[in-house]
């Protein structure tokens, strides 16, 4: 800036908050280089990177003013350190020394820490005091480095303090970004606008959002960081509700849905297609999708049940209520096999009807499916089952009225729209026809969390299993033990059972001229190493068969086909055998490295047994230790229950909602401050106002709502595929 424009301007310029931090007075090129590292570029930037946690800072004490019996903080230099071995428990001692006195550190069973603690270092500890003979000392006290390069603001401090501590890199530590905050905190707090009105904060206590970001990085006591850290979780909750509701409001205004009456003449003939009486949960669905269909807005349903819980009857009941209202309908399926599975089970029940069912996979030839596309086109195929091919331009419906997407895990905003857009052409001065949609997925989510996640979908959940089932038997076996593990598997395959065999990589990529010395990832026993081994081991003389990814598609078909049919005995795979596959014989499953799977992979793959009427087994093999200790949970888990939602539950406690719905790949923007498990309160809140909030104002273009919607648009606009009406 120039002097002229300094003197005319009554203030000095604030610095921008688009501002590129390498711009700011007092910040180094290196900081700013650091920072960048971190994602970290401009004065919004760092003001948004919020601390994720606070430390109490207590004023310093000088050595020689130290009390025996009080808790003392000290900042000093490390002069000596030993460790002793004799005596109980080994320890490491540390001597600190400021000009006012000496000051004993022990530490017990920790000598470790004689590589951290090293003499010329400035520490910080804090810890109980006590005599000792002629000196004092302190016991395992808590320490950390006094940061050299920039002073560490407690140096001189004489009150406790809250200090933030920032996710931050070796480059750039928390202090560093701590420091560098200060320097363009005021100006940015200065320049933030608040979305939300006075009056609306006030009935919800929420302080104002310039002041939230003080508090959250300023805080003057812990009180306040929980005020910034409510209002800052409040409002990203708060914005994605909207979003989801102002998705939901602009869908159904937009659209019409092809009314479909099920009469009890219909529901009767529908049912008598199927080769068993429904369960309790599959009959209550279906009469909750049944009054769906009665409406002119499309259903948008989503069906959780758990692996074996017959979902697949329950959508054809869906979809052959549309048939029978002279309406198409569609199944799409996440892989080729699955389409297929559900395509010969389809056709086996429907087998003497009239009912036309086609199947449209890339294995067919370019004029088959030119054929079928034709027919489709004409209304000559009634119900066509699928993968996600189905969604490109060239697959039209003559009058599609019920679509189900099946084992769907994202998130699939973006699908279900795309199937949306297959309804009828709009007639001039009408809305468009959707299809009804119902989405099925055997990767439970609790009720809250679905409304929440999936506000635009109404939920039902099939928490029953079909008669007759048995329950799997789960064991956590460590590897060593494997050998004894798949001998007992080989009795199986000898009485004429099958079994599933997990690995979790296909090969460990290690190169030729690997030597063995090296430390690799060696100790992982992949699909090429425990396929040789049961080769030549355990499984000598049965049908193996391998499954994975890097095969071409028709000979992992084959490969399935075979085991389906009972010509394989054993197949080792990758995950690829994850999703629906359906072969009662099957009754072992055994899982290599089962730590290093998901909790609800792992649940999935479990499910492939179990199917058939004889008492099936999963073995989850455990790595050699150290495990993770996320690793040994999830075992753990699986070991406890076989519920699926309470396996949601732990997998949503292990790794947050957004890697377990996908979100992420959906493309939605990670929560920074909100947790959805723990902010359930805010959550409920945050929904109950965005409903009343679109109710009343169903585009957000009310007066004072223009900075709401438009940063509600940048956030979730793209990913939720709202647009801007108006
Ligand atoms: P998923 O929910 O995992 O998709 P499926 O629809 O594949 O489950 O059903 C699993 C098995 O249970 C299938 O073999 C199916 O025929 C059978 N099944 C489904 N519903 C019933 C029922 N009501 N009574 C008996 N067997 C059933
Ligand atoms: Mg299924």
């Amino acid at each position: 800036m120039s002097e002229a424009d300094a003197s005319n301007s009554p203030k000095p310029a604030l610095v921008p908050l688009t501002a590129a931090l390498s711009t700011v007075r007092g910040v180094r090129t290196d900081r700013a280089e650091g920072l960048a590292r971190l994602g970290i570029n401009t004065v919004a930037d760092l003001t948004r990177h919020l601390p994720m946690r606070y430390e109490r800072l207590e004023p310093l004490t000088p050595i020689g003013e130290l009390k025996s019996g009080v808790i003392g903080t000290v900042s000093a230099e490390i002069t000596a350190t030993r460790i002793v071995r004799h005596g109980k428990r080994p320890r490491f001692e540390a001597v600190l020394a400021d000009h006012t006195g000496r000051l004993d550190l022990v530490f017990f069973n920790a000598t470790y820490l004689q590589s951290k603690l090293i003499p010329g270092l400035r520490i910080r500890v804090q810890g109980d005091v006590r005599q000792r003979g002629p000196g004092l000392q302190m016991a395992n006290p808590k320490w950390w480095k006094a940061d050299a390069d920039s002073p560490d603001v407690a140096e001189t401090a004489v009150e406790a303090r809250i200090r933030p501590v920032y996710s931050a890199s070796e480059q750039v530590p928390s202090p560093a970004i701590e420091q560098t905050v200060g320097l363009v905190l005021s100006d940015a707090l200065a320049q933030i606008e608040d979305h939300l009105s006075p009056e609306y904060r006030a009935k919800r206590s929420l302080p104002e959002l310039r002041e939230a970001y003080r508090m959250a990085h300023t805080p003057a006591n812990m009180e306040e960081t929980k005020e910034a850290r409510r209002r800052l979780a409040f409002d990203e909750l708060l914005m994605l509700q909207l979003g989801v509701f102002l998705r939901r409001q602009q869908m159904r205004s937009a659209v019409r849905a092809p009314k479909l009456l099920v009469t009890p003449e219909i529901d009767a003939s529908i049912r008598a297609r199927f080769p068993f009486p429904l369960t309790n949960a599959q009959d209550r669905v279906v009469r909750e999708i049944a009054r769906d269909l009665r409406a002119d807005r499309p259903a948008n349903r989503l069906i959780q049940g758990d692996v074996g819980s017959g979902k697949t009857v329950v959508a054809l009941y869906a979809m052959l209520a549309a048939v029978a209202c002279d309406a198409q309908a569609a199944i799409m399926a996440p892989t080729e096999l699955l389409a297929e599975q559900h395509f010969l089970s389809i056709s086996r029940m429907l087998s003497g009807s009239t009912v036309r069912v086609e199947l449209l996979i890339g294995a067919l030839s370019e004029a088959e499916k030119l054929d079928v596309l034709s027919r489709l086109a004409a209304g000559r195929i009634d119900i066509l089952v699928g993968t996600h091919a189905m969604l490109t331009e060239r697959v039209r419906f003559a009058n599609l009225a019920v679509a189900v997407i099946d084992e769907q895990h994202r998130f699939g905003v973006h699908q279900r729209a795309a199937l949306r857009s297959k309804g009828e052409d709009a007639e001039p001065g009408t809305k468009p026809a959707a299809p009804h949609v119902i989405v099925m997925t055997a990767t439970p989510i609790p009720r809250t969390l679905a409304l929440t996640l999936f506000g635009d979908l109404d939920v039902s959940i099939i928490d029953e299993l079909p008669p007759g089932r048995t329950t799997i038997i789960t064991r956590v076996v460590p590897a060593e033990r494997s050998g004894e593990v798949y001998a007992y598997a080989r009795k199986r395959i000898d009485s004429g059972e099958q079994v599933y065999v997990v690995t979790p990589a296909i090969d460990t990529g290690a190169s030729a001229d690997d030597t063995g010395d090296q430390p690799r990832d060696a100790e992982l026993n992949d699909l090429r190493s425990v396929l040789a081994r049961l080769e030549q081991g355990e499984f000598a003389g049965c049908r193996i068969a391998a499954l994975h990814g890097r095969l071409k598609r028709a000979t992992r078909e084959a490969a399935m086909h075979r085991f389906r049919d009972g010509k394989v005995d054993a197949l080792v795979a990758t995950t690829v055998i994850e999703v629906g596959v359906d072969v009662p014989n099957a009754t072992v499953m055994i899982i290599e490295h089962a730590d290093r799977f998901g909790l609800a992979q792992l649940h999935q793959l479990r499910g492939r047994v179990g199917r058939g009427g004889k008492q099936s087994l999963c073995v989850l093999l455990a790595s050699p230790p150290p495990l993770t200790p996320e690793g040994e949970a999830r075992l753990a888990a699986m070991a406890a229950t076989s519920d699926g939602f309470e396996i949601a539950e732990k997998d949503l406690e292990l790794r947050g909602p957004g890697e377990v719905f996908g979100m992420r790949q959906a493309g939605a923007p990670p929560f920074r401050v909100a947790d959805l498990m723990r902010d359930r309160e805010l959550l409920a809140l945050a929904r109950r106002d965005a409903k009343k909030w679109i109710d009343e104002s169903p585009t957000l273009h009310a007066q004072g709502e223009d900075l709401l919607r438009k940063r509600l648009l940048k956030l979730h606009g793209q990913w939720l595929g709202i647009g801007d009406v108006g």
